[in-house]
């Protein structure tokens, strides 16, 4: 089993879309390890994010993600980050494949509902971010 984040994004819990990615997430087989509820500070938004500084879309983007309570989780699952990249889909919606989370109920490239670590490396270090252990 290998182990990733996922992220329920504010413009989801806003839609009370949380039962509903968690249910997609289940049938998929990731088991879910550790969650939280929490509100992010915009310092936590800034580090999480600091791979894109100097991109034009961070301020926007720490301002949504500091905007309502996100939900992060870990995952297990073999090949668990990619697989999990495949379930979520295209960070823009309007080009996910049809059947991905953010092809279901993605709004916008920002507003893409669900973030997953992108490599086991990220994954390690954005478990570590949000639980012990
Ligand atoms: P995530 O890291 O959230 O899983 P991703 O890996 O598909 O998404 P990244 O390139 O890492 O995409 O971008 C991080 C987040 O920044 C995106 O999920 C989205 O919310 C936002 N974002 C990315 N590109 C843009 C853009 N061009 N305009 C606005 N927001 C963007
Ligand atoms: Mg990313």
């Amino acid at each position: 089993m290998s182990k990733t984040l996922l992220i329920i994004k504010p413009d989801a819990t806003e839609r009370n879309l949380v039962g509903h990615v968690i249910n997609r997430l289940e049938r998929a087989r990731f088991k879910i390890a550790e969650i939280r509820l929490v509100r992010l500070t915009e310092q936590q938004a800034r580090q999480f994010y600091a791979v894109h500084e100097g991109k034009p879309f961070l301020e926007s983007l720490v301002a949504f993600m500091t905007s309502g309570p996100v939900i992060p989780m870990m995952l297990e699952k073999d090949n668990a980050v990619e697989d999990l990249r495949t379930l979520i889909g295209a960070t823009d919606p309007a080009k996910a494949a049809c059947g991905t989370i953010r092809y279901e109920v993605g709004r916008t490239i920002e507003k893409n509902s669900v973030h997953a670590s992108d490599s086991d490396e990220n994954a390690a270090k954005e478990v570590a971010f949000f639980f012990d252990a």
